[in-house]
């Protein structure tokens, strides 16, 4: 956490997004607990190379899955592609695997005192990080297991809930989310519904993180429009280098700026490359190209991870977390400062976190 550390020592990472409690709660043949503790050979996040690769925590989703099962790291192997919409998900559906997916992150935090700690502010962070344990921030991706009325949303807060995407790619009671097409603009359908409107204020009361990675863009300017806390998308890439829905335009980036909020870097390949293909053997100075845009369009303080680890294809380079060094490494050598480094390794998440809830 030094900035005027060693230029070879490791950058502790805290990261904008991952679904290891997907990959997890998938397995049904082991307990979760022996997969995240010894790894499974599969997925991307488990201690060990959480260890070597300096993990130092970042935000886990609980996403509850499509009910249909399209193999979309198949379907977006191309360099033209348009998935349809999965349906709408029922509450009682989402609500079962977000607490399975709640319950797992719970039983991790119990089963390994000394490595994972469950963080509810960006003090509770610093502690934990300093302890050497994997800071664990809960997020919901796709609000589906939230009801109209936000009783649900009270009792996941006070499991420790503080990040919220309003819809993952499919509508609900909320928003419509962005489908993932490519080549194609974010501008693909309504914005916000009343609920989803209620929604934001009731995220801003409570300091609940709104991240706008998966609205389309009249969601994000519904969004931009009512929050009265910064703009935050966990894990995208930029729209004028990569094409896909999924990534900010220029105006959407300036306005992330204008509110003080935070890119997270996507490290899936369909969201890097200008081809939009979803390969193993892309390069990373495409990567080092998006985080240049980035930093140059956000400012520094406005630029940090979001892997997506466990959710898609990314770089073999990296593989997985025991990986990251590679990424600093590279940005090392295209002049990336250690300061620099350290703000978008960990220092910028914790930041906007600061902003969010009140504390800065
Ligand atoms: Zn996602």
């Amino acid at each position: 956490m030094n900035p005027t550390a060693e230029p070879s020592a490791i950058v502790p990472v805290f990261d904008g997004h991952n679904d290891t409690l997907l990959h997890l709660a998938s397995n049904k043949a082991k307990p979760a607990e022996m997969v995240f503790g010894a790894g499974d050979g599969a997925g991307h996040i488990d201690l060990p190379r959480a260890r070597a690769g300096g993990f130092a925590g970042g935000f886990f989703a609980m996403f509850p899955p499509p009910l249909t099962s399209t193999d979309m790291d198949e379907e977006m192997k191309g360099t033209s592609y348009d998935l349809p919409l999965p349906p709408l998900l029922p509450l009682e559906k989402a609500q079962a695997s977000t607490i399975a997916m709640l319950s797992i992150m719970l039983r991790l935090e119990r089963a390994f005192p000394d490595d994972v700690a469950i963080c509810r502010s960006a003090v509770e962070i610093r502690v934990a990080m300093a302890a050497g344990k994997i800071a664990a921030v809960l997020h919901i991706e796709g609000a589906e297991a939230v009801d109209a009325d936000f009783a649900n949303l009270d009792v996941l807060f006070a499991a420790g809930l503080r990040s919220i995407g309003p819809v993952w790619s499919r509508p609900n009671i909320f928003a419509h989310g962005v489908p993932f097409r490519f080549p194609a603009s974010p501008d693909t359908g309504p914005g916000l519904t009343e609920i989803g409107r209620e929604l934001v204020k009731e995220c801003n009361t409570r300091g609940i993180m709104i991240d706008l990675s998966h609205l389309n863009e009249k969601g994000f300017w519904d969004v931009a429009g009512l929050s009265t806390a910064p703009l935050v998308a966990t894990h995208s890439n930029v729209h004028a280098l990569c094409q896909s829905t999924r990534n900010l335009t220029d105006r959407q980036l300036d306005a992330i700026r204008e509110s003080r909020g935070v890119v997270g870097l996507n490290f899936a390949t369909c969201f890097l490359r200008p081809d939009g293909a979803m390969r193993a053997d892309t390069d990373l100075d495409v990567m080092v190209r998006h985080l240049d845009y980035l930093v140059e369009r956000l400012g520094e303080d406005g630029v940090a991870f979001g892997s997506d680890f466990d959710g898609a294809v990314i770089p073999a380079t990296i593989g997985s977390v025991a990986g990251l060094p590679h990424l600093i490494e590279r940005m090392r050598a295209a002049g990336y400062s250690e300061a620099l480094l350290h703000k978008i390794g960990h220092e910028n998440w914790l930041s906007l976190l600061e902003r969010t809830q009140g504390q800065a």
